[in-house]
């Protein structure tokens, strides 16, 4: 098969689009998709200036997600002095796994001259997550410990690194898989804070079905995901073709079994019906910004605290990663 944008041999046929691409062509494309992405979603506030730039700080786990995200934003920023790019990256003390992600993420960071900051669950909480799991004292998943340790460090890191967006690596499936997971579940508060936690614009002028922004989301750094139009597997031939170091193995702690089953039956609706996972984030993000506008928003944001013990924002008298390393001390 040929590329239909120059006749050189393809390497991939993207059935959503009917298109061929070339190994150039490809990576032409996944770059013009996340630009595309900041742009929509206004990423650059009007802020940001030479003389007062702003701080972003990318997510990197040395998975083929984050570390094309990192490549990327350098190509398009490196020479934009409005914008400062800070990697952040973390060992949860998983024996085996995590060293050699983070191999990856000093060798990307090293050669695009980018900072780079790491950050372990054994310093901040004095705990590693194979101890966690052999105790396990609430009887959950290892994600579930592990999801609310690395929430914690993402949201302190980066208040720490003067941050003034928090960028992570998720892609087009993810977020497909996401946002099937919510509506099955029928968690409709979920949805709703999916889109002001990560989905929303940052400003109004766009074509959004409501006005809402996420400018008045002041507990936390606001997240973004400009990834999120490219489907996996774009990304990881990207990763090779461009010759980045990307860690592919998976953590062995990994149990988000929803998530495989959701993955799987979203790999057959795309086969069978390509561009599946696109009209569904196409209508899921009209549809939770209205759930973000009845259900979301400045009202549950009026009963966040701080945490008594370490002060982070939560609802409650002490945050959950307080009662999860009290509950693994006991043991
Ligand atoms: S797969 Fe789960 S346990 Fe492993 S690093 Fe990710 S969140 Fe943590
Ligand atoms: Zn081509
Ligand atoms: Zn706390």
């Amino acid at each position: 098969m040929e590329c239909d944008k120059c006749g050189d041999d393809a390497v991939l046929h993207a059935a959503y689009s009917g298109l061929h691409l070339c190994e150039h062509h490809l990576c032409r494309a996944v770059e013009k998709r996340l630009r595309r992405r900041i742009r929509e979603d206004g990423l650059v506030s009007d802020d940001a200036t030479p003389e007062d730039p702003e701080t972003w700080v990318i997510g990197l786990s040395g998975g083929k997600d984050s570390v094309v995200l990192t490549q990327i934003l350098h190509d398009v920023f490196d020479r934009d002095p409005r914008i400062e790019l800070v990697a952040l990256s973390i060992h949860e003390g998983i024996e085996g796994y995590r060293d050699r992600s983070l191999e990856a993420c000093e060798e990307l960071t090293e050669e695009l001259d980018i900072r780079h900051e790491v950050v372990s669950y054994s310093e901040e909480f004095d705990v590693e997550m194979d101890d966690v799991v052999e105790k396990d004292p609430e009887g959950m998943a290892a994600c579930a410990y592990c999801g609310v340790f690395r929430r914690d460090i993402l949201s302190r890191y980066a208040e720490t690194l003067d941050a003034d967006k928090l960028l992570t690596g998720h892609n087009l499936d993810d977020e497909a898989e996401t946002a099937m997971m919510n509506f099955f579940e029928g968690d409709v508060d979920q949805i709703a804070k999916h889109f002001d936690a990560s989905l929303g614009p940052f400003d109004s002028d766009s074509d959004a079905p409501t006005e809402r922004t996420r400018e008045d989301q002041d507990h936390h750094v606001p997240r973004a995901k400009p990834l999120r139009d490219v489907p996996e597997k774009e990304i990881a031939l990207y990763a090779r073709f461009q010759d980045l170091p990307a860690h592919i193995t998976e953590c062995p702690h990994s149990s988000e079994a929803y998530r495989s089953e959701m993955q799987e039956l979203m790999l057959g609706l795309e086969e069978d019906h390509p561009g599946t996972r696109h009209s569904i984030m196409a209508g899921y993000e009209k549809l939770a910004a209205l759930a973000a506008d009845a259900y979301g928003g400045d009202d549950a944001d009026a009963d966040f605290g701080e945490c008594d013990n370490c002060g982070s924002p939560t609802a409650r008298d002490i945050c959950r990663k307080c009662n999860l390393l009290d509950a693994l001390e006991a043991v």
